[in-house]
């Protein structure tokens, strides 16, 4: 990102006490294009401090981040869409292993690739994005119902869903509790929520350092390991049942091997990649 836009620093101070654990000792986990995120000594969160403000999260995303991000969006009649659609298989096959059929909400939707993926098979799916622009190509291209705007501002039915994703969403809001709750309040009470993260811990990031492509700054105001996010969830009254996770950097060099290449993806599998993706149940309930 053109860090001269930030000239006016169109920026306010995150919290200083760790929003996990209440400690205000932190130390510099990178510093980067003129932002710097610390990470908690106590329970390793990293937060991104100062931030984009409120008014200026509203402005980035708007269509330049879709289009700086993504690409153009692909309709259900381009030659391209069913690549687009298997492109989620690794997802789908994950919701499906912990929950076959219902009703499915994808917070963070954005074009709605994942939801519609999710409808050829059966869910019954709909849609929340705080960008209109990448709504409106889910509601008009891809017919799937989105609700837009940002999450304090939606109100559904509560307990309805069985399934809530959220696919590198949660390191981009503010208030990261409000949005756990807004979830545990959506979701049914043996529902699943699936979250995924970048892994700020994993093999892949310390591997590629400063160019390592999870901190996407300043764009994403928290950086998870999987100790804090089993944190945020243990403390909404979520357990981990689940986790899927693999190395993109260890895949690629052991697809140069001959025979050992073919079992890239399973060998990756056993280090940690850009991401982790986890399926937690209601504790009580689990
Ligand atoms: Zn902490």
């Amino acid at each position: 990102m053109n860090t001269n836009r930030w000239s006016n620093r169109l920026v306010e101070s995150a919290p200083k006490k760790c929003v996990l654990c209440s400690s205000p000792n932190r130390e510099p986990l990178i510093k980067k294009d003129n932002w710097t995120v610390y990470r908690c000594t106590e329970c390793g969160l990293g937060v991104l401090d100062p931030r984009p403000s409120e008014e200026e999260i509203d402005r980035l995303y708007h269509e330049q981040y879709f289009s700086e991000q993504y690409n153009d969006g692909i309709g259900i009649d381009s030659p391209h869409f069913r690549k687009v659609l298997r492109n989620e298989d690794h997802r789908t096959r994950f919701i499906r292993s912990a929950k076959q059929s219902g009703r499915l909400l994808d917070i963070g939707c954005g074009y709605g690739y994942f939801a519609a993926a999710c409808r050829e098979m059966g869910y019954d799916v709909q849609g929340i994005d705080v960008s209109d622009w990448a709504a409106k190509h889910a509601i008009q291209h891809l017919g799937i119902h989105v609700n837009i705007g940002k999450i304090d501002a939606i109100q559904l039915q509560a307990h309805s869903f069985d399934v809530i994703t959220m696919w590198h969403f949660l390191e981009h809001v503010p208030d990261l509790h409000l949005v756990l709750r807004k979830a545990k309040t959506w979701l049914k009470k043996d529902g699943i929520l699936v979250i995924d993260v970048p892994n700020y811990d994993s093999t892949d990031a310390q591997h590629e350092r400063d160019a390592w492509v999870g901190w996407q700054l300043p764009y994403h105001f928290w950086h998870f390991n999987p100790v804090s996010l089993n944190r945020l969830l243990d403390q909404h009254g979520f357990t981990i049942k689940k986790k899927d996770y693999h190395s993109e950097v260890i895949k690629k060099k052991i697809k140069r091997i001959p025979i050992a290449g073919l079992f890239a993806r399973i060998i990756a599998k056993l280090y940690s990649g850009t991401s982790v993706a986890v399926i937690a149940k209601q504790t009580n309930i689990a």
